[in-house]
């Protein structure tokens, strides 16, 4: 039914493809982060809440069709439908049906309800191709309420100390998160790319707490002691060192490792993540009940072999998906 092909995830009866790479004509898109959303499809299928980001990303004339959580539709005989991910706002799994067979292609996904995207359903596969980014056991995430509370005693402590607390995290969805467990601290003071895909979330009527809007090129005196949002990119430029007095934390689920050499800079860093940690990855496969599991991005080799370990069949696959909480993503991460 599925074909792992140079332009992407193949459905042949379907003739369409999952999160393509390269131009085809019907490209079913699982969230409009940029390593899942390309450029140049004929026709893009996503979810509803997708679709304005996608417009925003890769254009307003682009021809999409946006569908509902649990709405089958049927392309070529095959039936398709899409799932909670839980990842971002609008992310999906695609259910797959064919001749009695069912395949689960999970995009990115997470098992905590971070309290915006609605919340990981799992669905009963015969083959699931799942993503693994933090598939090593070394990325066990706290709860969610732990993970706030760590937060916010850091944003106390830099007031006390007259600091300006800079959070710095990926731009669509991280942030939007960051800024609902932050929000009664303070007045919190968002970057204008942060602030334009705030407005997707409302204007799919996910209500964020206020903010305000900065532009760093203006007068920062204000931000004292204040809360400020930042995309990773801002890191590189000398706009940041206008904010006075600051303490700069990374949030990012690599934070769980302090080993890069570009995170030792930063006065903190907090392992806030968007995907599966080992135990939600482990937890999403079983509960699946996949005969056949294809993993893709990140920890692809030590993941699928711990699967063959416990007795579950599995097999990497190659994928140009990236990780909008890489490293190298992190830093390089341009205007949505
Ligand atoms: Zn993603
Ligand atoms: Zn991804």
């Amino acid at each position: 039914m599925i074909q792992f092909t140079s332009k992407g995830i193949y459905c042949i009866p379907g003739n369409f493809y999952l999160d393509p790479w390269q131009p085809v004509d019907l490209a079913i898109i699982t969230h409009g982060h940029a390593d899942h959303a390309h450029l140049g499809m004929k026709n893009y299928l996503c979810h509803h809440s997708t679709v304005g980001i996608l417009q925003r990303r890769i254009g307003r004339d682009i021809q999409v069709q946006g569908v509902a959580y649990n709405d089958p539709i049927h392309i070529n005989g095959v039936k398709v439908s899409l799932h909670p991910a839980g990842h971002i706002i609008g992310s999906a799994q695609v259910r797959i049906e064919y001749k009695g067979k069912v395949l689960v292609f999970t995009g990115d996904y997470k098992l905590q309800d971070d309290g915006l995207s609605i919340p990981f359903e799992p669905i009963q596969c015969h083959e699931l191709i799942t993503e693994s980014t933090f598939g090593l056991p070394i990325y066990r995430w706290d709860p969610i309420t732990t993970q706030n509370d760590r937060l916010k005693n850091w944003i106390l402590s830099n007031q006390s100390n007259k600091k300006t607390s800079v959070l710095i995290g990926y731009s669509l969805g991280k942030s939007q998160r960051i800024l609902n467990a932050v929000a009664d601290m303070g007045t919190v003071y968002v970057h204008e790319s942060i602030a334009k895909l705030n407005e997707v979330y409302t204007n799919e009527g996910i209500k964020l707490p206020s903010y305000q809007v900065i532009d760093l090129k203006m007068d920062t005196k204000h931000l004292e002691r204040q809360i400020v949002l930042l995309p990773p990119a801002l890191l590189d430029t000398r706009l940041i060192q206008k904010i006075p007095s600051l303490a700069y934390a990374i949030c990012s689920g690599w934070m769980q490792i302090r080993g890069a050499r570009r995170w030792r800079s930063a006065d903190a860093g907090f392992p806030i993540s968007d995907h599966a940690d080992w135990d939600g990855l482990l937890q999403a496969v079983r509960e699946s009940n996949a005969e056949k599991v294809y993993v893709t991005h990140g920890q692809t080799a030590v993941f699928a072999k711990y699967l063959n370990e416990i007795g579950i069949q599995a097999e990497e696959v190659k994928t140009d998906f990236g990780n909008e909480e890489d490293i190298q993503t992190v830093f390089t991460e341009t205007q949505p």
